[in-house]
């Protein structure tokens, strides 16, 4: 078959405007098929209708991306294993936290030519150490990865408003290119960098820091220290990315995926409201209350991204070295208080 089918893995808010995104693009180049599969983690609805009847009974994902249409040829499945049965280009977004079963159950399964792209924004950590979700994929499944982040707040580009993105590759610039005529719309405007690692731990670290931004509204410390917060997070994030990988760019972090999602997140993102709740709450409630009652089973990445981090930083005596992310994960399981978030510069940090 010349033509490539793409299936999506993940139907939450992001996942569901990729969906759209790769949709609309589908039926214009003639490259690809039409229909766009969308695997659904099933969910019964309040009014007792199932989640995938809903998205292909009226195009629409009521729960997670109410009054906006994905296309016709998009196509809720919840069985994983039919959904990417005869796809030969997978585009995987779903929290972080579900990568790993969802890798387990596709182990085997995938056969021939296929290609994927994660645009999930999280890390595992395993014994051996922390593993990017894109080199999961490639290790579980047997497959290349690239991945797509940048600026990326779903509902804006889910009404069209122009934003930018970064797709990172490690292999063939060929194989990004399809990916980058996959997502781009004139909305949507993707430009490919040879640093897979780069791309996908600044979409990855930047939610740590948006945790501790939020802190800062929360705290109600204004604008200088929220952008103060900014810069240090930036650095602590470049800096760990090219300790794990020294072949990390500079240049990634002025893409899309670096400085601007920085900002966004820090702005505008979930992790960001939820931190602020948290913060004013005086640490009070628990993030998982926070996350379940503002959110409405949309899920928070900063918070385990924090401990993950942490635990990473500790096992390799780090932790002085980034006195920020150590910060906010101290803050999220209480051992710190949220105005603990500017104190941190007591320690000097050790970056330069
Ligand atoms: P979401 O937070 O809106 O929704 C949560 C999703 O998780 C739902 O689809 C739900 O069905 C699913 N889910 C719940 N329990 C599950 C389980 N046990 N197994 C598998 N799935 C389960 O999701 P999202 O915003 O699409 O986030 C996906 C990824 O995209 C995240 O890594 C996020 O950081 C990233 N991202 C999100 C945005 C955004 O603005 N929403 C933007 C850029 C990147
Ligand atoms: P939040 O998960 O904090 O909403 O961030 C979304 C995002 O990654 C924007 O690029």
């Amino acid at each position: 078959d010349p033509k490539s089918r793409v299936t999506v893995v993940g139907s939450g808010s992001w996942g569901s405007v990729a969906a759209k995104l790769i949709a609309s693009n589908a039926l214009k180049l003639p490259s690809f098929h039409d229909e766009v599969r969308m695997w659904v983690f099933e969910e019964v609805l309040p009014n007792g209708e199932k989640l995938t009847n809903v998205i292909n009974k009226t195009n629409e994902n009521a729960k997670y991306l109410p009054g906006i249409t994905l296309g016709r040829n998009v196509v809720a499945d919840p069985d994983l294993e039919n959904a990417v049965k005869e796809a030969n280009m997978l585009v995987f977004v779903t929290p972080h936290q579900f990568m790993d079963g969802i890798c387990k159950q596709l182990k085997g399964k995938i056969s021939g030519e296929v290609e994927a792209i994660s645009l999930v924004k999280g890390m595992e950590v395993k014994k051996e150490g922390p593993c990017l979700i894109s080199s999961l994929i490639s290790k579980e499944l047997g497959i290349n990865c690239c991945v797509l982040m940048g600026a990326n707040i779903a509902n804006e580009i889910a009404m069209e408003k122009f934003s930018e993105a970064t797709v990172g590759y490690g292999g063939s610039r060929d194989i990004a290119e399809k990916w980058v005529q996959l997502f781009s719309t004139p909305y949507f405007m993707v430009t490919p960098v040879h640093d897979v690692e780069g791309v996908e731990l600044c979409g990855t670290l930047k939610n740590i820091v948006a945790i501790a931004t939020g802190f800062v509204d929360g705290l109600d410390m204004g604008n200088n220290t929220k952008a103060a917060i900014m810069r240090i997070g930036l650095r602590e994030m470049k800096a760990l990315s090219k300790l794990l990988f020294p072949s990390v760019k500079d240049s990634t972090f002025f893409e899309s995926c670096g400085v601007a999602d920085v900002i966004t997140t820090c702005l505008g993102g979930r992790n960001r409201r939820v931190a602020e709740a948290f913060a004013r709450s005086g640490g009070k409630r628990s993030f998982d209350e926070l996350e379940a009652e503002m959110l409405k089973g949309q899920k928070l990445q900063g918070v385990l991204t924090a401990r993950e981090v942490y635990e990473t930083l500790d096992h390799r005596g780090w932790l002085e070295m980034f006195p920020l992310f150590s910060t906010v994960h101290q803050i999220c399981i209480g051992r710190l208080k949220p105005d603990d978030i500017v104190h941190y510069r007591d320690h000097k940090s050790l970056i330069s």
